[in-house]
């Protein structure tokens, strides 16, 4: 492989959203000279985009313990209860170091910081900035701090040694190849969206942190849990991210209908299209197989002032050629959330020496086998915080990339990628479906080192090998992982499902 440059730091921080930002800063203010990568520019990031808040208990009427119970019913009995409730506790200061970087959150009539609520949570504790445009405030504050950060480049494979642990990562920026010498190595590279044909991610979330952890000896867990939001724009042709309808237009009374005209959810649920998100999901997937067809239909005709009330959707509709207020909208259930990832303790330590992990990438076994909504942001913000200072026990030991660094590994298209996971390992999963993507998937061929999209390519190939053999082994539904040949919930699953690389790559 030609190396065309070098560069030496104490902590490698990989991703400039929430987690890695916040990460890298903490590191900093403690001395470490810290290179932040980032394969995009400063928003190609689901920080941007995140909507509807953070969770965050409140001084006076709400507790920990509130918060604790909410998240560990929403995890559907996986998650990690000391973590659950040593991430919850960190939430107010993390709001207070933010807010210190300027970060602005709305303010209610009283002038205190409003709060709202979502599904799952018993009161109202969800902060947020602009009306639905949190994330793109965090963001902002974030960027605003004036960190280091290599845009438009990419980590291509931590090295490691043995005895050491992480020695350095080899970076692909514009220069070419180069190598980043460093004893301390920070995921904080999002989450898996575009693993599925459809999803609201941004087109960078290609889970290269899960792969990379993977080939550096690091464990990955609960990877089977893909929170799908029930309702995208489907706009023809569209790849990459695509537009949440946010569940308030079902709210004003908008009717989901399959392409025939029929109800989607009629006899499913006694809410109806207002049933919680997951009973919408697979209800929409299942109408798609039974019509063979790739989306359904909002039709939200018949609300009064639709533009008034919901702008951003209106101009994402209208983008797209749609009128709401005259045309019914394309809509189908598309990947959101990756719930495990690279298994770390609440610090973001891996038990690779020097590896650490954070954000979306990270299970922390705060998620279990569902996110309770808006926990997110939290999780980047608390444990982002703390493994950029955990990365600083490691500053003093000197590391070097020494060995020629050249590496295959099993590579298919991404549409290839997305098309199998999106036929056998959506919504709903059964045995056949599985069977079928793992044996597409372990005879990928194995391709040497490219360009950003064989990289991604690559992440992708080796990510969905992971969770389609942890769907495969979970023969129940829990959570967000959900088979129609195991429909109960199985008290002898009740454990997370481990993943390893052994040294010929296989998983
Ligand atoms: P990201 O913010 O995704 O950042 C990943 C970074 O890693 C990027 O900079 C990327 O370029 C970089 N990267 C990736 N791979 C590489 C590589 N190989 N080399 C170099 N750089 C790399 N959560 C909430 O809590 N509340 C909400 O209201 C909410 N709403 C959401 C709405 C939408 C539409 C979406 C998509 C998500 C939402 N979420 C919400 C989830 C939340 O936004 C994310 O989980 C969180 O922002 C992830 O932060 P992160 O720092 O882990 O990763």
């Amino acid at each position: 492989l030609p190396i065309s440059w070098e560069a030496e730091a104490d902590l490698i921080v990989v991703g400039g959203g929430v987690a890695g930002l916040t990460a890298a800063r903490a590191a900093s203010l403690r001395g470490l000279r810290v290179l932040t990568l980032s394969k995009g520019g400063p928003t190609d990031t689901s920080t941007q985009y995140a909507q509807g808040g953070i969770a965050v208990v409140a001084p006076k009427r709400d507790s920990v313990a509130s918060h604790v119970k909410d998240t560990m019913e929403a995890g559907a009995g996986l998650c990690d209860l000391a973590a659950v409730e040593s991430i919850v506790s960190g939430g107010q200061d993390a709001i207070a170091s933010l807010t210190d970087l300027g970060a602005v959150f709305d303010l209610g009539r009283d002038g205190k910081v409003s709060r709202t609520r979502e599904g799952g949570h018993s009161t109202r504790r969800i902060i947020h900035a602009g009306g639905d445009a949190t994330g793109a405030e965090v963001q902002r504050a974030l960027n605003a701090a004036g960190l280091p950060v290599l845009f438009g480049a990419a980590a291509a494979r931590i090295v490691t040694d043995p005895m050491s642990g992480v020695q350095g990562v080899i970076v692909l920026s514009d220069k070419g190849y180069g190598v980043v010498h460093a004893p301390s190595v920070l995921l904080a590279t999002g989450g898996l969206g575009q693993l599925y044909a459809c999803s609201t991610n941004p087109p960078g979330a290609t889970a290269d942190g899960v792969a990379l952890a993977l080939d550096a000896g690091a464990t990955v867990a609960d990877i089977e849990f893909v929170q799908f939001h029930p309702t995208v724009l489907f706009a023809s042709g569209g790849v990459g991210r695509r537009p949440l309808i946010s569940e308030a237009v079902r709210g004003e009374g908008a009717k989901l209908v399959d392409t025939e005209g029929n109800s989607v959810t009629a006899g499913v649920h006694p809410r109806g299209d207002l049933a919680p998100r997951d009973v919408v999901s697979k209800a929409i997937a299942a109408r798609l197989r039974q019509l063979d067809t790739d989306h359904v239909f909002l039709d939200a005709r018949s609300i009064d002032g639709f533009a008034q009330r919901f702008p951003t959707i209106t101009a994402s509709c209208l983008a797209a050629g749609i009128d709401p207020t005259t045309q019914l909208i394309p809509v189908a259930p598309a990947a959101h959330y990756q719930c495990g990832g690279v298994v770390t303790d609440v610090n973001g330590h891996t038990g690779v020496p020097g590896l650490y992990a954070a954000g979306e990438v990270a299970r922390t076994g705060l998620h279990g086998a569902n996110r309770l909504a808006s926990n997110s942001l939290l999780e980047g913000l608390v444990v982002g915080e703390r493994a950029g200072i955990a990365a600083a026990e490691r500053k003093g030991i000197t590391a070097q990339v020494r060995d020629s660094v050249l590496w295959a590994t099993a590579r298919l298209p991404r549409a290839h990628v997305q098309q199998l996971m999106t036929d056998n390992a959506g919504v709903v999963r059964d045995n056949a479906g599985l069977t079928n993507a793992y044996t597409q998937l372990v005879a990928a061929p194995k391709w040497g080192s490219g360009d950003v999209t064989a990289l991604e390519d690559s992440a992708l190939t080796v990510t969905a090998n992971a969770l389609v053999l942890a769907a495969s082994a979970r023969l129940e539904s829990r959570g967000c992982h959900t088979r129609s040949d195991y429909t109960e919930t199985s008290d002898v699953q009740r454990h997370s499902i481990p993943i390893r690389m052994d040294e010929g790559g296989e998983l």
